[in-house]
């Protein structure tokens, strides 16, 4: 039977939905994870305890494992762990991303470089330096603008200002944001006969650099695609029908299939695809986000991962296949051919977090679950977190998932349910906030662990 290494840090939501997809194909798996884990005794095989932070060393211990229990294929299943994937790949020589085109995909900065220099439309930019004069870039700058770090996710500290005075003010939250995400990771040293990848350069630059970019309004789109060989094939095409005109960008509705003309529609494929091979992406899923402006689509980013957090669950393919049994049939299978999307209408909204405090109580559960079209209400957020809202959080309270006869009925249904929730949010006194990262997406259990013993039992 052919072996899957499925990486799964343990802040994923993706565990379940990953092993379960496994275990419906019937292939090998091993786990591979940051912590080394009680199972590891029990069955060799099954965990791999894994230095994330480290792509070298990682590959090097999985190269040790594989030369035992042959590895057929290799699956980061999000964005913390696909650069150490594509590591892992190369010394196995397994199909994947280049690393390179990894490192262009996950920083920001060199995302638009590329773009700029391989024609691909997007917004025009500027890099800027938390030491620089702020008073001089912000009268450098063409307003409405937004600026976000480098290397964050899920929206955190990216904001938009319309004045040189916001500008100011926004670039001081995002040096708090940048100080609070970045103070933990000290640079790990190299360890025995791999070097540790991560330099001190790079982490300066994450943490101290930021992007000042035009705003590109007009409607967003999120593109759920697979490449193979280098060739995108869309899996679905959602619409984002909430405006994001920020100062705070939260995702909250997607609804496929997109409203959009088909013309727009191949229009975005084509950007998108453009984008990917700008990039040097060559295989595996991709979720790509485009601002359709008014000189047509413009691409926001192309993550080489498939759509975060539970989202995966609105999408279903063939005759039942789930994203995640689709992503690892690719990777193990050269000549898999992609299912189709099944037509009905479906959706997913992520519930933002109003507002800071902690998490009390969630009322109204039971009526947003029975409102029609609903298929099921999650709540993610535990009882008695502390929540932090957008920009300096980033954490979704939960997700509803809806399908319906048309993308408006599924707009609606998904809207009706969250009306019916409240959530509880207990004030928190001056101190309550004292780790500005706490309260982000992928907040673990107590036991820091999205349920993977579980899953594996
Ligand atoms: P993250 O990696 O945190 O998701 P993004 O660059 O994707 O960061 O930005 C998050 C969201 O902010 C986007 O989905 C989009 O809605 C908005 N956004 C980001 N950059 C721009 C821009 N230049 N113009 C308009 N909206 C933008
Ligand atoms: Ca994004």
């Amino acid at each position: 039977m052919p072996r899957v290494l499925l990486l799964l840090p343990t802040t994923t939501y993706r565990t379940q939905s990953f092993v379960e997809a496994a275990q419906r194909l019937g292939v090998d798996v091993t786990i591979g994870s940051e912590k080394p884990n009680t199972f590891t005794n029990l069955n060799p095989t099954a965990l791999l305890a894994l230095d994330f932070d480290d792509p070298a060393h990682a590959s090097c211990q999985v190269a040790e494992f594989a030369a035992k229990h042959p590895i057929d294929a290799v699956v980061p299943v999000d964005s913390q762990v696909v650069a150490v994937g594509a590591a892992i790949c190369e010394l196995l020589d397994l199909r994947h991303n280049s690393v390179e085109s990894i490192a262009r995909a996950e920083n920001k900065h060199r995302m638009r470089q590329v773009f700029e220099q391989t024609g691909v439309p997007s917004p025009e930019f500027r890099l800027c330096s938390l030491d620089d004069d702020r008073s001089v870039l912000a009268n450098g700058i063409e307003y409405p603008c937004v600026i976000k770090p480098l290397a964050l996710s899920g929206s955190q500290g990216v904001i938009r200002v319309d004045t040189a005075e916001e500008f100011i003010q926004a670039v001081g939250r995002l040096e708090t944001i940048l100080n609070n995400e970045y103070k933990n990771h000290a640079v790990s040293p190299s360890s025995g006969a791999c070097q540790a990848t991560r330099t001190v350069g790079a982490v300066t630059e994450t943490s101290r650099q930021f992007l000042a970019e035009r705003f590109v309004g007009g409607p967003e789109v999120a593109l759920e695609g697979m490449l193979s060989r280098g060739k995108l094939c869309t899996l679905a095409l959602f619409d984002k029908p909430d405006p994001l005109n920020g100062p705070f960008f939260e995702e909250t509705i997607y609804v496929t299939p997109s409203r959009l003309s088909e013309d727009v529609q191949k229009t975005i494929a084509q950007c998108a695809g453009q984008a990917a091979r700008a990039l040097s992406l060559t295989e595996g899923p991709i979720h790509a986000e485009l601002r359709l402006g008014k000189d047509g689509p413009s691409v926001i980013e192309v993550n080489p991962r498939s759509i975060g957090g539970l989202c995966s669950r609105a999408l279903q393919f063939g005759t039942g296949m789930s994203l995640e049994e689709l992503i690892i049939r690719h990777a193990l299978e050269e000549d898999f051919e992609l299912p189709k999307r099944q037509p009905q209408a479906t959706g997913v909204m992520m519930i933002p977090t109003a507002r800071a405090g902690r998490f009390i109580e969630v009322r109204g559960l039971a009526e947003a679950k029975m409102v029609s079209g609903i298929k099921d209400v999650t709540i993610s957020a535990h009882l008695g977190q502390r929540l932090v809202p957008l920009p300096e959080g980033s954490l979704y309270l939960g997700f509803i998932f809806a399908g319906a006869e048309s993308p408006e009925a599924v707009e609606a249904a998904l809207r009706e349910s969250h009306a019916q929730l409240e959530f509880v949010i207990e004030p928190l006194g001056e101190h309550g906030f004292e780790r500005g990262g706490e309260g982000n997406v992928g907040d673990t259990d107590d036991d820091g662990q999205h349920g993977l013993e579980g899953a594996i039992r």
